[in-house]
């Protein structure tokens, strides 16, 4: 364990043994690299064995670390947690319940390539106890996948989808991107209808992030694509967020969309400030007033080594962040909660100027206060940028 942690170890422990924790296992492979990914992944398959040896031991080191917490929420993400062989997949699944106490456990969420599953796996991911899956769907349609560099095509995602259903999985999410070149409103909506009539019950849907070097934002500053404007994309979030309800698919984030029942129980507690433990390369972790973010040097973390970025939050920085993150969230922040927090910090003047200015905003259509419950409106989803900059 790194240094600094191990010095922080006893305060770890107590906030992991006060409630029920999250479990974040990042898997850092993909077939190819997609055109405008900048996570921490590679294609470099011959990492693989070593890393997935190191994640099962540091699952094990952990669990043992913080005296074999309980554990609310898995989530095996990517990366492609797809390309983990059966046996890798068993020997993680097993070192999470002989490390955690999994007796809460809720949700066990993987994430998964359409072009990399077929039935066979997903039913032994299923009969491990996996019950969720979220597959990166992203558009159905071969052009803006190719463009994407997408390793599947429309049909393959559509099948992958129907083999998960098959398998046993009545959770299913899809991902869909919005702000692809080329892609059109009625791209975005006749795909999102497509995906609505598989059954699934959650979706998410993201804006194309090309804010770090790829080759696609390469081919944009080359003059060869062209991004669809902002207008253009607020259109498309603006018809989805009328389209989706009808579709049975009711927002309840910002970015995410589910049947009653279907919102993810893993992701709503990073917007909760619900306590999290991450692994893998690149994997960030809360607990109690640290949080901390793993390498994302794959080798390097596999061999134990590399640079780990720890924070600790102060109490201005860890009431705001209620704020930060819980509007987010469709049903928003209780705000006489927040109120009694910022007594208790000596930071009532802090908690009054952001209220002064959320009630500004409710006589914007912005805010919707209800008695002492505030969340964003409809269009305030569309320009949350600018209205959660106030907290950071
Ligand atoms: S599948 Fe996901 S993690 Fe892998 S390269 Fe594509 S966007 Fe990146």
């Amino acid at each position: 364990m790194n240094p600094e942690l191990l010095r922080r170890l006893p305060a770890l422990r107590q906030a992991a043994q006060a409630g029920s924790l999250g479990l974040y296992l990042h898997v850092p492979f993909c077939v190819d690299r997609c055109t405008y990914c900048s996570f921490a992944t590679t294609r470099d398959r011959s990492l693989q064995p070593a890393t997935t040896t190191r994640l099962t031991a540091e699952v094990d080191a952990w669990g043992e670390a913080l005296a074999r917490p309980a554990v609310d929420t898995l989530y095996l993400g990517g990366g492609t947690p797809s390309l983990l062989s059966a046996t890798e997949l068993e020997g993680l699944t097993r070192a999470a319940r002989r490390a955690f106490d999994l007796t809460p456990l809720v949700e066990a969420t993987l994430e998964a390539n359409p072009g990399t599953v077929d039935l066979a796996w997903l039913q032994r991911a299923r009969h491990l106890g996996w019950d969720r899956i979220s597959l990166g769907v992203q558009a159905l349609d071969d052009g803006l996948l190719a463009r994407l560099g997408r390793i599947h095509g429309a049909a393959q995602a559509l099948e992958s989808l129907r083999l998960a259903e098959q398998a046993g999985f009545r959770r299913r999410s899809a991902d869909l991107m919005v702000g692809i070149p080329g892609q059109t409103l009625s791209r975005v909506l006749a795909d999102a209808r497509t995906l609505a009539d598989t059954g699934i019950d959650h979706l998410s849907v993201y804006l194309l992030d090309l804010d770090k070097a790829c080759p696609l934002r390469a081919e944009i500053d080359a003059g060869r694509l062209a991004l669809p404007s902002e207008d253009e994309v607020a259109d498309v979030f603006e018809a989805l967020q009328v389209e989706l309800p009808r579709l049975g698919l009711a927002p309840y984030e910002i970015s995410n969309y589910a049947r009653p029942g279907g919102a993810s129980v893993h992701n709503t507690r990073y917007w909760e400030r619900r306590p999290y433990l991450g692994l893998g390369p690149s994997a960030a972790s809360q607990l109690g007033a640290c949080r901390w973010t793993e390498t994302s040097v794959i080798p390097a973390w596999a061999e134990g080594r590399g640079e780990l970025d720890l924070q600790e939050l102060d109490a201005a920085e860890a009431l705001a962040e209620i704020p930060l993150l819980g509007l987010r969230l469709h049903r928003g922040v209780d705000w006489a909660a927040l109120r009694t927090q910022a007594e208790v910090l000596n930071l009532r003047p802090l908690a009054e100027a952001w209220e002064s200015r959320l009630r500004a905003l409710a006589t914007e259509g912005l805010t919707v206060w209800e008695g002492d419950q505030v969340h964003l409106s409809p269009r305030g989803m569309l320009l949350s940028n600018g209205i959660l900059g106030m907290f950071v």
